[in-house]
């Protein structure tokens, strides 16, 4: 009898390594396949890098308070930060759509809209996709497609010892974002006379249903001519993605509670929630900022940024992942489920 492996015993992570190790190689033009926030393809001196993301209704949105042209928008801008975290500039992009018969042909052009508008915000041409039925509600997949150079990319293998570790914009925000809408959902499925109030919550709500891909630091980066030594974009918390810097690197890192970047609104709200605001920063999902590392000599040409914050340094592999709490103590990094200290 064949073994049967439940998805959950070896997680997201561990079902996408195990099935890389079938895959072969086949071409010298792909630098690099799996593993990275993008696929990266040489054409000579030109780097074109590759990346897709997949949305389900009910899993990654839920349209009861994601609008769709928010939903079109977040779709695009998503993928462009995989660009961005490859230090690429994002050029072309498909999108395949499957479509449940809930959905009239309006319902389709307003996402369009969406899609549209971050085409010409991220300055991307839509060259193609599929669309298809779908039995239950609609599916969303975005490819992006970007260009750099062999000098410029940057992976998540690149961190030195001692490089400094930069996290760009707070964090923390989307994820708490998306705990005031969850429950001003229940709120309004209890009582749907009662008109929701978010006007308090704008900002963190912004950041769940509107994200931002950071092509600003991008161009900035170059600007200043600064190369990051390795980079990714904050998608699944930063502990998470410090873990995958550390593997991909093989080094380890020292953060400091005081230097993670935390916006005002996200604090209190997630005092309200009860949730300990340092859980939010370092394991919400969804912030899509920037998560780089730059050698010491880089660091004065960064130092006045105002929306770059210096969080932390990478350390030797054995000397692990720690946290300096605000009041001094190291604690080691867990990539899930962070408790309180
Ligand atoms: P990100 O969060 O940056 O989008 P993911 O965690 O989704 O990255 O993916 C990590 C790596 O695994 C990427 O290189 C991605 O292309 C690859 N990957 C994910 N799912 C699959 C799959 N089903 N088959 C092959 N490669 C995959
Ligand atoms: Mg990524």
């Amino acid at each position: 009898m064949t073994k049967r492996t439940e998805i959950s015993e070896i997680g997201e992570f561990g079902l996408i390594e195990r099935l890389s190790q079938q895959i072969d190689i086949k071409h010298p033009s792909t630098v690099k396949g799996i593993g990275d926030d993008a696929a990266v393809i040489s054409h000579g001196d030109l780097m074109q890098v590759v990346t897709t993301d997949l949305l389900l209704e009910g899993v990654h949105f839920d349209l009861s308070y994601c609008p769709l042209k928010h939903l079109g928008f977040k779709a695009v801008a998503v993928n462009v930060s995989d660009i961005a975290a490859m230090n690429a500039i994002p050029k072309q992009i498909t999108v395949s759509i499957a479509l449940s018969n809930r959905f009239p042909v309006e319902a389709v052009e307003e996402l369009y809209e969406g899609i549209n508008m971050a085409a010409t915000h991220y300055n991307v041409d839509v060259v193609g996709g599929d669309t298809t039925s779908s039995r239950s509600g609609l599916v969303l997949s975005v490819t992006a497609l970007g260009e750099t150079s062999k000098e410029l990319l940057a992976y998540r293998s690149g961190a030195g010892v001692n490089d400094i570790l930069c996290a760009t914009g707070d964090l923390g925000a989307a994820l708490i974002g998306l705990q005031v809408l969850e429950r001003e959902k229940q709120v309004f499925l209890a009582n749907p006379d009662m008109k929701p109030d978010l006007d308090k919550y704008s900002y963190i709500t912004g950041r769940q249903l509107r994200p931002e891909a950071r092509m600003d630091i991008i161009h900035e980066l170059r600007d200043l001519q600064v190369v990051p030594t390795s980079m990714m974009d904050i998608s699944d918390g930063l502990a998470s993605e410090l873990f995958h810097i550390c593997k991909a690197s093989d080094v380890g890192v020292l953060i400091y509670e005081d230097k993670l970047p935390i916006d005002k609104q996200t604090y209190d709200t997630a005092v309200e929630f009860g949730i300990d605001p340092i859980t939010c920063v370092l394991n919400g999902g969804e912030d899509y900022e920037l998560l780089f590392t730059i050698r010491q000599e880089d660091f004065q040409k960064l130092e006045k940024h105002p929306d770059v914050h210096f969080i932390g340094h990478v350390t030797p592999a054995s000397e692990g992942k720690f946290l300096v709490t605000k009041s001094g103590t190291a604690v080691e990094l867990k990539a899930q489920g962070w408790k309180h200290f």
